[in-house]
């Protein structure tokens, strides 16, 4: 075997038939940490499996806080999110109509994000999770998710977190930490479709690919980023918005769904017009 050994040597050695490097940038110390680590317990309470590699979970409890950003909290449905992001639409659509300064600032900002650039990156890198954000941008485009509905789900994210903070007992609570907040904001933000569409406008998108379900989840950095990036220009905006909005829906909407109470709605007394004022006759 030594004749096939690198003439280096110091690089490299034949180890069991494998070329490994024999100066391997703490190889054995990690190897040392993780056995030592995986003697522990997981963190998460009545949990009893083992800690998984470097960090405080175990396995199943480690990949389920990478898919939700949390490690026993669900995932918000769609369903949940919609009549939030329906409100949040409404909202939007009636500022910007009202020429909010805010509001419309924050759908030009939006309309950057998604158009400016034009630069679509190809392959989703972990380590650079722009590239991973201006992928998921791009499904957004594709599937007709436009500035104005990426706008409300930062107000609906927001609307649905404020009204869930109130809820007194924390475990009836929806989003459980800051984290898994983000997270499920994150997920609502670049949700490659249409919320608020009806079930048969939602299985195409427009160049007639893959549809929603098909693509990629969008990876924890690629989250921690978006949150990072959207916040950053429309947090304020959105947490005044969502303020606002709750305050408009009133008591109309409780955390659990439940309906207001019904009344007739105004003017089911006016006649019924044959045409508009602007055609001529
Ligand atoms: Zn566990």
């Amino acid at each position: 075997m030594d004749n096939i050994q690198p003439k280096s040597g110091l690089l490299s050695r034949i180890s069991r038939g494998r070329l490994v490097l024999r100066h391997a940038p703490d190889c054995r110390p990690l190897t040392g940490q993780i056995a030592r680590n995986e003697e522990h317990r997981c963190d998460v309470p009545d949990c009893h499996r083992s800690r998984w590699k470097l960090g405080s979970r175990c396995r199943a409890h480690a990949r389920h806080y990478e898919a939700t950003g949390h490690p026993t909290a669900r995932t918000i449905r769609r369903g949940t999110w919609r009549p939030w992001v329906v409100e949040a639409a409404s909202f939007v659509g009636q500022q910007l109509r009202l020429a909010h300064p805010g509001i419309d600032a924050a759908v030009s900002w939006a309309a950057g994000e998604l158009f400016g650039s034009g630069k679509a990156a190809r392959r989703s890198d972990p380590r650079r999770p722009h590239t991973g954000y201006s992928r998921a941008l791009a499904r957004l485009r594709a599937g007709g998710v436009g500035p104005d509905d990426f706008v409300a789900r930062w107000v609906a994210a927001y609307a649905f977190r404020q009204l869930d903070a109130e809820e007194p007992r924390s475990q009836r609570r929806s989003f459980r930490d800051d984290s898994h907040f983000q997270h499920q904001a994150a997920k609502l933000l670049l949700h490659p479709q249409p919320l608020g569409a009806p079930a048969w406008a939602r299985q195409h998108t427009e160049d007639g690919s893959a549809d929603g379900t098909a693509v990629g989840r969008i990876n924890f950095s690629v989250r921690r980023f978006a949150f990072d990036r959207v916040n950053a220009a429309l947090g304020l905006l959105a947490f005044r918005a969502a303020d606002e909005l709750n305050k408009r829906l009133g008591g109309s909407r409780s955390a659990t769904g439940d309906l207001r109470p019904v009344a007739r709605v105004s003017h089911d007394d006016a006649p019924f017009l044959t045409s508009n004022n602007n055609s001529t006759t």
